[in-house]
């Protein structure tokens, strides 16, 4: 299966560099599915479950606020979040969905309740990815 190389970054550093034969991503437009030869392209990645595929395996992820770009056949994703399943704390994803939930309980403005649902959306994307995991 024909590869192209994938570099995905958070403000904690490299996240991912190698070939890959695809990458599965929640963008804006809903989950999009990146292959070889793709056209130049841009968008909006929201938060959700990840997925590569290299060698023919796949490995799960979970992915927040960021974008990707395809430029000359080269993608790469920049997100505020990007953790491969294998290294989700389940638990501390299990508080902060708790967590989350009492803040948009008692969240007082529209602000707070976005980061709320932000951050619960956050919790169960790492939730479902670590779900996944081989
Ligand atoms: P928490 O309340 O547990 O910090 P959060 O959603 O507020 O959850 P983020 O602000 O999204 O956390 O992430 C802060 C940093 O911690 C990022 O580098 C992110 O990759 C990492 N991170 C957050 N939750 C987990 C988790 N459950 N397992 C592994 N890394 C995590």
């Amino acid at each position: 299966m024909n590869t192209f190389h994938l570099d995905i970054v958070t403000p904690d550093g490299e996240a991912f560099s190698g070939e890959v034969e695809s990458l599965l991503i929640r963008t804006d437009g809903g989950d999009t599915e990146i292959l070889a030869g793709h056209a130049d392209y841009v968008a909006p990645v929201g938060t959700g479950r990840a997925r590569i595929r290299m060698g023919g395996v796949s490995r799960f992820a979970s992915a927040s606020h960021g974008i990707i770009t395809v430029v000359g056949g080269d993608v790469k994703l920049a997100a505020v979040t990007f953790e491969f399943a294998e290294d989700i704390d389940v638990e501390r994803a299990k508080r902060a969905k708790e967590a989350a939930e009492e803040k948009i309980r008692v969240a007082k403005d529209d602000r707070a309740l976005m980061l709320a649902r932000a951050k619960l959306e956050r919790a169960i994307a790492r939730i479902r990815a670590s779900e996944l995991k081989m």
